[in-house]
This record gives C-alpha cells, sequence and structure tokens, in this order.
C-alpha cells in the first residue's frame, strides 16, 4: 500500500511549503466528504490527502518521505516512528487550515447546517438516449431565498440582529490537543446554532429560515455513454445557502437492451443468424442494426456457430471521448425447420457425400 503523497495532493516533487498548502486547500476542498453524502470512496480519498498534508507540512517528515520513498517508506520504515497515519484526525488538518472560512461544518454532526442542501434525483434513461446522449428535464424543490424578508428572516425584512457569542460568523474556535500539537478546532456556534443572527421577530412567509423551497424545472444534459449507476454531480447554483450553493446529483438508471442490442459495459453485443450454406460457404451480408445503422459483415467460410465478429467503434460512446467501445456480433446458425423439395434434395446429396 504505497502512497504517492505529491501525486495525491498533484503537486511537483520540489513545490514550496506554501505550493503545498495550496494545493492541500484545493484538493480538500474538493474531496470534503461533506460534499459527496460521505461517500465510502470520498472519505477514503480524503482521509489520504490529509495524510499527504499532514507528512508533506511537516518539514521533517517530509524530509524523511523524501529520502526513502513512497514505496520504501511504507515497506520498511513506516513502523519506525510509531507513527501510525490511520489515526489522523482528519478534521483537526482540516480544519486548522482552513479555519473559519472552510464552509464546512468542521464536523459531521455540523455540517450545513445552514448551508446549501444538495439534492437528488433520479432519472430514466433510455438504451437509444444513452447512444446519443439527451436532455431531460428534472423538476425539483429548489432553495431560494425569501422575497418576503428579503432574506433576512425578520418581520420587518430588515437585517437582523448579528450573533453576540459568534460576532456573527456562526463559529466560535476552540483549542483543542491533537497528534500534532494544540490545534484550533472550529465549532458550530451554541447561540445561534450557526445561523449568525438572532431573530427576534421571524418572518411570517419563511418563519425566519431566509429562504424557502420554489419549484423548478431544469434542463439537464446527459452525456452520451451514461450508463446504469452512474451519478452526475451537478455543481451550481441549486440551492442558495449561507455556505454557498448545495449541489444537484442524478442517479441515473439506464436501460441495458433495445431491440436485438444488449449493452455491457460501453460494447454492445447481438446474435447474428446466419443460414448452413452461408456458414459453410461464407458470405458478405449488409445488415441494418437498430441505432447503429447498416454495416457490412464478412462471414467466412467454414464459420463455427457461437463465433463472434467485432467491430470496434461501433459500442456506445465513452463519456467525454471520442472514441466507442465495440460491437460484438455472435453468429448463431439457423438450422432450417421446414426446407423446399428442392433444399431436400441438395441435403440428400450431402448427406450421401459424406457417407463415402
Ligand atoms: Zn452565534
Ligand atoms: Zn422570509
Amino acid at each position: 500500500m504505497s502512497k504517492d503523497y505529491y501525486s495525491i495532493l498533484w503537486v511537483d516533487r520540489n513545490a514550496s511549503a506554501d505550493e503545498i498548502k495550496k494545493a492541500y486547500r484545493k484538493k480538500a476542498m474538493e474531496s470534503h466528504p461533506d460534499r459527496h453524502g460521505w461517500d465510502k470512496e470520498k472519505e477514503e480519498e480524503f482521509k489520504s490527502i490529509n495524510e499527504a498534508y499532514a507528512v508533506l507540512s511537516d518539514a521533517q517528515k517530509k524530509a524523511r518521505y523524501d529520502q526513502f520513498g513512497s514505496a520504501e517508506w511504507n515497506a520498511g520504515f513506516g513502523g519506525m516512528w510509531g507513527f501510525d497515519f490511520g489515526d489522523i484526525n482528519v478534521e483537526d488538518i482540516f480544519s486548522s487550515v482552513f479555519g473559519n472560512m472552510g464552509g464546512f461544518g468542521g464536523g459531521r454532526q455540523s455540517r450545513r447546517d445552514d448551508g446549501g442542501e444538495d439534492v437528488q434525483k433520479e432519472v430514466h434513461i433510455t438504451f437509444a438516449e444513452s447512444y446519443t446522449g439527451v436532455k431531460k428535464e428534472i423538476h425539483f424543490d429548489k432553495m431560494v431565498n425569501c422575497e418576503s424578508c428579503h432574506g433576512h428572516g425578520t418581520k420587518d425584512g430588515k437585517e437582523a440582529k448579528k450573533c453576540p457569542t459568534c460576532h456573527g460568523s456562526g463559529y466560535v474556535s476552540r483549542a483543542t490537543r491533537s497528534i500534532f500539537g494544540m490545534m484550533q478546532q472550529t465549532l458550530v456556534c451554541d447561540t445561534c446554532s450557526g445561523t449568525w443572527v438572532i431573530i427576534e421577530n421571524p418572518c411570517p412567509e419563511c418563519r425566519g429560515k431566509k429562504r424557502i423551497k420554489k419549484k423548478t424545472e431544469q434542463s439537464i444534459e446527459i452525456p452520451a455513454g451514461i450508463d446504469d449507476g452512474m451519478t452526475l454531480r451537478m455543481n451550481g447554483e441549486w440551492h442558495a445557502g449561507k455556505h454557498g450553493a448545495g449541489d444537484l446529483y442524478i442517479s441515473c438508471h439506464v436501460d441495458q437492451s433495445h431491440e436485438n442490442l444488449v449493452r455491457q459495459g460501453n460494447n454492445i453485443h447481438t446474435i447474428l443468424h446466419i443460414s448452413p450454406a452461408e456458414a459453410v460457404l461464407g458470405i458478405n451480408k449488409k445488415i441494418k442494426f437498430p441505432l447503429i445503422g447498416e454495416r457490412e459483415i464478412r462471414i467466412a467460410s467454414g464459420t463455427q456457430h457461437g463465433k463472434k465478429i467485432q467491430i470496434s467503434g461501433d459500442g456506445m460512446p465513452l463519456i467525454g471521448k471520442k472514441w466507442r467501445g465495440d460491437l460484438i456480433i455472435t453468429l448463431e446458425i439457423l438450422i432450417p425447420g421446414k426446407i423446399s423439395k428442392d433444399d431436400k434434395k441438395l441435403y440428400e446429396k450431402i448427406l450421401e457425400n459424406e457417407k463415402n
């Protein structure tokens, strides 16, 4: 389990302390599990980023790490300091760098108390829509600033009183001891519950919440090649919130078949029936495949039942790329049930020849 801390933070080996800190800020913000619904994978990624920063931001540890390299580090020297990276308090590192400006609650319990909430929507996409890409209209409730009180949450629509405890920041700092020494931990203000303000007379429209739900319709561009179970994250002004906007997540349910086409990842599978004569003698056939169009298929003489022909670039598009998967045609020899008198004579002749 060797880790390259430099590549985790996307920095050069000779990056300055300042550059490392900047890179960490960027990566940690992007991968903060608050943004990803505490997805297990993202949580791991976030942990790695913090682990990388814990080492690279410490001159001594960085020197050791540079000297022994990533692989050797873990193989031979990892245990030497009795320092288990798994125990790093991720939230502490995060708060120490971001302080109040992080935009995250600083802890799992307090996250997004007053922030932009993420919206999750599900859409159904047909095979054909995934093949070409499609625009979908989705409807959802969007949180917008209350118009009656101009987003202040007050009955008179004037600015509310700043919370005296946190002085309008929504957070309070507390010094805590951690493996890195004393650290400033950021907590949500108890007095105002992180809302910055004290509202004495709440607005009747939003009941002091400053924001109201508004029915919204949004056109979403679904990229070609989207597959079942994929989630699109639309960044942007989905929800007004104190900490900015939440993200819109589109979970895609995608049909896996269309007529005689079946999808497997980026490849499309189909079955083509051929006659015994075609299999024996070989033939060029023009076949019109649904969605894909007409293709000329070369069936070699002596083709066996179950043989696969692969046409590259005729499968599903790869999202955001210029190429596609393959079309895989399985040839099945179809034995005729009923045959004409003439055909029967021919088969009898073949059988006779086989006996000799
Ligand atoms: Zn407060
Ligand atoms: Zn209001």
